[in-house]
């Protein structure tokens, strides 16, 4: 199929691409990988596209302020690369190794991931399990979005039509902290049937302190959920079915044409099990 019609506009400047978007009718159009599929299917119809592949001062991965800050520029495959942003926090190479197939992640952006807001992303769950940020801006201010509150629902981030997601933050990995992410696609590059990112802090006795899991295609939003209670009594061979079951019993996901509620529950379970003795083993080789 065809797109509907559209205007096009390809700033050179951020200023420009903020009045492209000011009368609120535009979409932003970034790596184009699930816009353009969109648009060709005709489930979005904005009257105006503005394109900022043209804005070079967006195409950034810098580790500073206690954490990995990612432009809207920068492609999955420049940031899953970076080895400065993986040092500071491995669960983002961790997790975009799952996100489709490479030729998509060439042009895809980390951003636009999380700008799609889809459930089933891999993106979504990372900013959210970590507690990261996203900086927005418009023509009338700029503002810090917490991922709490930036995923309001399917495809529904919590941006408004005249705002340019600049960036996103997230956090750098503590000291004696491991992370760990899993997940079933039925070939790999699809969609998950269920997903899960995990991050394991350890005392230096080598007690849980923390464990958190992030979860995507279980609902329709990225779930957090607090294990460290479930896991407390876990070290390194601890008792992580525990955790696993006490977060099988807080899922609630729906069925779909793919897998039904039970089997994504019980998948999430089995996941969250592997992703959090993974992420306490990484925990303990982390130096510091
Ligand atoms: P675009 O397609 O350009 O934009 C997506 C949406 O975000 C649009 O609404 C756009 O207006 C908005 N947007 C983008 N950037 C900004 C910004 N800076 N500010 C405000 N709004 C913005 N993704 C996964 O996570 N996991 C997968 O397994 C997966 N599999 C895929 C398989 C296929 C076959 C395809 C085609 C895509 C798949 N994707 C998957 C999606 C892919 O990762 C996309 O790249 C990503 O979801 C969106 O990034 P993008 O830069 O292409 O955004």
């Amino acid at each position: 199929m065809k797109p509907p019609q559209f205007d096009y506009r390809a700033p050179r400047t951020a200023d420009e691409a903020l009045d492209a978007l000011a009368d609120g009718g535009a979409k932003v159009l970034a790596g184009g990988q699930s816009l353009i599929p969109l648009l060709n299917m005709r489930l979005a119809a904005p009257s105006r596209l503005v394109d900022i592949n043209g804005l070079a001062e967006l195409d950034t991965v810098e580790v500073a302020g206690g954490g990995v800050r990612i432009g809207a520029l920068a492609r999955h495959t420049r940031v899953e690369r970076d080895t400065g942003a993986a040092a500071a926090q491995p669960l983002i190479r961790q997790a975009l190794r799952h996100v489709a197939h490479p030729v998509i992640r060439n042009r895809g952006t980390v951003v636009g991931s999380l700008a799609h807001a889809d459930p089933a992303a891999e993106m979504p769950a990372v900013l959210a399990v970590l507690g990261g940020t996203v900086e927005a801006v418009s023509a009338t201010g700029r503002r810090t979005i917490p991922a709490a509150e930036f995923f309001a629902g399917p495809l529904e981030p919590a941006l408004r039509p005249d705002e340019l997601a600049v960036s996103a933050f997230f956090p750098a990995a503590p000291r004696r902290t491991g992370t760990a992410f899993a997940e079933t696609a039925r070939r790999h590059g699809d969609y998950a049937l269920a997903g899960v990112a995990a991050v394991v802090t350890l005392d230096d006795d080598l007690r849980v302190t923390a464990a958190r899991a992030g979860y995507l295609s279980v609902g329709g939003t990225p779930l957090v959920l607090d294990l460290t209670e479930a896991a407390a009594s876990a070290v390194r061979t601890g008792d992580w079915p525990a955790a696993a079951g006490y977060a099988r019993a807080r899922l609630d996901p729906g069925d779909d044409l793919h897998a039904s509620a039970d089997y994504r529950r019980h998948l999430a379970g089995v996941l969250t099990e592997r992703a959090l003795r993974a992420a306490a083993e990484e925990a303990l080789s982390r130096e510091g």
